[in-house]
């Protein structure tokens, strides 16, 4: 195996949005892909006709691409192996299914779907709920295992409809060793017979999945914890071919925030945090939000998501994609569930937020305000205000105040602090502002302290009030880089326009 080179495969099914569950299996699979030099592709599961919605092939390419982790082959994108679309490959599987059933892997079964609902109602009379087509029962429904073969035969020319199930064997042990849960058992008498190939013509998912890891070389298949009870029926299809099998990964489930249960796709807009990575409007025209409406870069999102089932074993919690993939191994992955956790959702991107450069931050934030302002002046009002601000937008509900005049001032700190010397001391203040030469931070500073003492007052009794004239606010950023980005006058002329205002209320 180590020489083979590594191929891994996304391969979701075009049944919705991707929820945030699946791209952590993306990014996963392309950390692992990209760590050892291999190829990450993806191909879309659309065997089930039934299920398809539109537009969510293209969701997910776009989600894909908003996080940054791409497969290098795949629908548009090229590689070797396709068609990367199932339903593409339509032509391909029947063969496979026609090889199983001539070694008597697989079988041809006719009953209909009132057969089968039939004797799931017997079955439930008889106190037996979970009614299995398996190896037992299967000698009392009608299938070529069954049925005299000139019945079959007859049957099969006359055009009837059938479908093909694997035969599973009595009592067999299937092992495989999962990468992260170890060695897996499982007895062939609790599975049950699988179809493999459909009425319809097509194969259904366990058949193709099988035939197109085969064919497409993949040498892991790293994929949710809900396929686990799916893989002894993969692992026996991969022996029914006689081909090898790559290695399994199952990966944790995502829990909700209280470790109740899966995190759904409905827990989101319930709980008030985005589970898509992407807007998504559904058929009925609802929109489930995105993280990236949300204002989330895509960075936070995906190291977010790299630590729900993974850590490093180290302290550090913030790595760029190169540094995952760097550190990332399957056997740090856990085993047991992944708890969400939206306040350290939130803690990520505030991560990435201040440790973005201001220009950066600023270009983002002149096309949430239209270009209103110079890039140079956003950038130092990113600079001011990063350090208060989760989202881009927070840096301009908070910061406003540096590029607009205020225009309401903070009830409680004018309640609190606004009393009627106030006005007086502001003025002479600003006098005292207005005889600074070089209007630099450290001067407003060393000014400002020197008024303190000669009035004898205290930091909490001036500073708070000269914040409220320029700013409007009763908190923020250092008065005295605020103050030197303003400039003298602008300072100046808020506090006499800031005194006139506080009259009137
Ligand atoms: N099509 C399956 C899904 O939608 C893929 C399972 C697998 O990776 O084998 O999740």
């Amino acid at each position: 195996m180590s020489n083979t080179p590594v191929r891994v495969r996304f391969a979701p099914s075009p049944t919705g949005p991707l929820h945030m569950g699946g791209v952590r299996t993306a990014l996963y699979n392309y950390l692992f892909a990209k760590k050892h030099n291999g190829t990450f592709l993806i191909r879309i599961e659309d065997t089930d006709q039934t299920r398809f919605v539109p537009g969510a092939q293209d969701y997910i390419m776009d989600a894909l691409k908003w996080c940054g982790i791409m497969p290098t082959e795949g629908p548009g994108l090229g590689g070797d192996f396709g068609p990367y679309i199932q339903s593409e490959r339509k032509e391909m599987y029947r063969p496979y299914a026609d090889e199983l059933i001539k070694n008597e892997k697989a079988y041809y079964a006719f009953d209909s779907s009132e057969d089968l609902s039939q004797m799931r109602e017997q079955a439930l009379k008889m106190g037996m709920p979970n009614w299995q087509y398996n190896n037992v029962t299967r000698g009392s429904m009608q299938n070529s295992l069954s049925l005299p073969a000139d019945e079959v035969q007859r049957r099969l020319d006359n055009g009837d409809p059938y479908v093909i199930r694997m035969k599973m064997p009595r009592n067999v042990d299937v092992r495989f060793e999962d990468e992260i849960r170890g060695w897996v058992v499982v007895n062939t008498n609790n599975v049950d017979d699988k179809v493999l190939f459909k009425s319809d013509g097509m194969p259904t998912y366990h058949l193709a999945n099988i035939v197109d890891d085969h064919l497409m070389k993949i040498t892991h298949v790293i994929r949710g914890e809900e396929w686990l009870p799916s893989a002894p029926l993969h692992v026996m299809l991969y022996e029914a071919f006689g081909w090898d099998c790559p290695k399994f990964a199952h990966l944790p489930l995502l829990l909700k925030p209280d470790g109740n249960g899966k995190l759904s796709k409905r827990d989101g807009d319930r709980l008030g945090f985005p589970v898509f990575p992407t807007d998504w409007k559904s058929e009925d025209g609802e929109i489930y939000t995105g993280y990236r409406e949300q204002g989330y870069f895509p960075e936070a999102f995906i190291n977010m998501l790299a630590f729900l089932g993974w850590n490093p074993g180290t302290t550090q919690e913030i790595f760029s994609l190169d540094e995952l993939v760097a550190s990332f191994t399957l056997d740090r992955v856990a085993k047991a569930g992944a708890k969400f956790d939206p306040d350290k959702t939130k803690w990520f991107q505030q991560q990435y937020l201040r440790g973005a450069e201001n220009a950066l931050l600023a270009e983002k934030l002149n096309i949430v305000l239209d270009n209103k302002y110079s890039l140079d002046k956003l950038t130092v009002v990113c600079g001011l205000m990063k350090e208060r601000a989760t989202f881009i937008e927070d840096i301009w509900t908070e910061g406003s105040f540096l590029l607009e005049r205020p225009i309401e001032f903070d009830e409680q700190t004018v309640n609190k602090k606004w009393k009627d010397e106030s006005e007086a001391l502001m003025a002479e203040w600003s006098t005292v502002l207005s005889s600074i030469d070089s209007f630099v931070a450290e001067n407003i500073e060393s000014t400002f302290k020197t008024f303190l003492a000669e009035k004898e007052l205290g930091i909490g009794a001036v500073l708070p009030l000269f914040r409220l004239l320029l700013t409007g606010k009763g908190m923020g950023p250092s008065m005295f880089e605020i103050s030197e980005f303003l400039g003298k006058d602008e300072c100046i002329a808020r506090i006499s326009i800031g005194i006139t205002s506080l009259q009137k209320v």
